[in-house]
């Protein structure tokens, strides 16, 4: 591997967060809104800005080496790559939330309801281990109006403070994955050499924060 490729948000929550470790770990370059590629000038490596739904099949496509992402995305699009290390920022959960007047009050109440959600396949699965049926309404955004439009009973959404879903009229009763920042790469290429210097780059930068 001449030069490694790494694949970042291009913006959104874990845009800067990203940005900020890479330059953090002493690496030169700019940070071009308006491009999809910059090249660092001490390192060799390039930085592809990328939708963050998309950064787990660049990786394993072989398009970006290795990328920064939420765990949320790696679970939902279940693709198969490497977890190289947790980054410690972006931490988010995804939750099970109803209105504040529901007889819904656990997990077990939500068999033959109706639950909205943009991450269809994590609950599909979570849904399966908990041998609950249940209508999966898959809307791509705003999945907290959903109760309030009638489109569902319940609704399962990404979380960070709660402020959403108190606005809402919803409560969380049940959460199913933590999710955090993590640097991803293929399986079987953990070993190369400027992953490995990256890696090492970053862990430094972690370090020294705690
Ligand atoms: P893109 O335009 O890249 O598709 P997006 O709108 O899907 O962006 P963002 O809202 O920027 O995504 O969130 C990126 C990631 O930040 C999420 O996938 C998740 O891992 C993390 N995150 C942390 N807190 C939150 C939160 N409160 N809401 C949404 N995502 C959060
Ligand atoms: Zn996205």
């Amino acid at each position: 591997m001449k030069t490694l490729k790494i694949a970042i948000q291009k913006s959104g929550r874990l845009n800067e967060k990203s940005v900020e470790l890479l330059k953090n770990c002493g690496l030169s370059f700019e940070n071009y809104k308006s491009s999809l590629i910059s090249s660092v000038s001490n390192f060799p490596l390039e930085i592809l800005f990328l939708r963050d739904d998309d950064i787990p099949e660049y990786v394993q496509d072989g398009i970006a080496d290795i990328g920064i992402v939420g765990e949320n995305v790696i679970q939902e699009t279940q693709v198969e790559v490497a977890y190289l290390q947790r980054l410690g920022f972006g931490k988010c959960k995804l939750k099970l939330a109803v209105p504040v007047d529901s007889s819904i009050k656990t997990v077990k109440d939500l068999e033959g309801k109706a639950i909205a959600t943009s991450y269809p396949n994590i609950l599909k699965n979570f849904l399966t281990k908990e041998s609950i049926n249940a209508d999966i309404k898959m809307i791509s955004g705003s999945v907290e109006i959903a109760p309030g439009l009638g489109l569902s009973d319940a609704i399962f959404d990404i979380v960070s403070t709660g402020g959403t879903l108190k606005n809402n009229g919803l409560k969380p009763f049940h959460d199913v994955i933590s999710s955090e920042a993590i640097l991803i790469g293929r399986k079987g290429e953990e070993d190369e050499e400027l992953i490995q210097e990256l890696i090492q780059r970053i862990q430094s930068v972690l370090r020294a924060k705690d």
